[in-house]
């Protein structure tokens, strides 16, 4: 968990990497089927580049086709959902084979966010590539809405079950990286 620009997908990428489990990005997995404009992508496009959260059913729906592929049989890191409580309900109710091992929240302040994400639309206009349609101020704005509105209470949620683990978002990516990869390893 963590606000828009706090480094998930970058630490997602290196635990999948570490521990050879499938990185499971809900972000990844719906810009993938706008790019194919698939029906579903058709349809959450405008919401994605308003940055607006889609919709739990569609989520839960997402996740779920998801985590019964062969591949997550054996273990998974999943990156950005839950982002509601409904998620998070759901997601207990889709794990019949697993539970949630820890919940990591990488913590970072509004401002930085801000700037990381539109130095990462930055970033990629300079190397020629297209940047994500909502790395902009104004969509990072409601985007962080949507973190703090819906997402953020989940932190409770996970803390109260003893799941959650908190990390200062705003360290150089290999202490995030470490400090996580201790939080697993002292599951083990
Ligand atoms: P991300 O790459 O995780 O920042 O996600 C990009 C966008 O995809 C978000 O701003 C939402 O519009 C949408 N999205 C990703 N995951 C979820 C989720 N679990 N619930 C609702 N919307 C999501």
């Amino acid at each position: 968990m963590g606000p828009p620009g706090a480094g998930k997908g970058t630490q997602a990428t290196i635990i999948a990497a570490r521990y050879n489990i499938p990185h499971l990005s809900t972000g990844d997995m719906l810009r993938s089927e706008v790019r194919a404009q698939t029906t579903l992508g058709r349809s959450i496009e405008q919401i994605l580049s308003n940055g607006d959260l889609v919709s739990d059913e569609i989520m839960i729906d997402v996740v779920a086709a998801r985590l019964n592929r062969p591949d997550a049989a054996a273990g998974f890191v999943l990156d950005g959902f839950p982002r509601t409580l409904g998620q998070a309900l759901a997601l207990e109710r889709i794990l019949t084979k697993h539970s949630l091992d820890a919940v990591i929240e990488l913590t970072v302040n509004e401002d930085e966010i801000i700037r990381r994400i539109v130095s990462r639309s930055i970033a990629s206009h300079a190397a020629g590539e297209t940047s994500r349609s909502d790395d902009n101020p104004e969509t990072a704005r409601r985007r962080l809405a949507a973190y703090f509105g819906e997402t953020a209470l989940l932190s409770e949620y996970y803390a109260e079950r003893g799941l959650l683990a908190r990390i200062d978002g705003l360290a150089p990516v290999d202490t995030v990286s470490s400090s996580i990869a201790g939080i697993i390893e002292g599951l083990r």
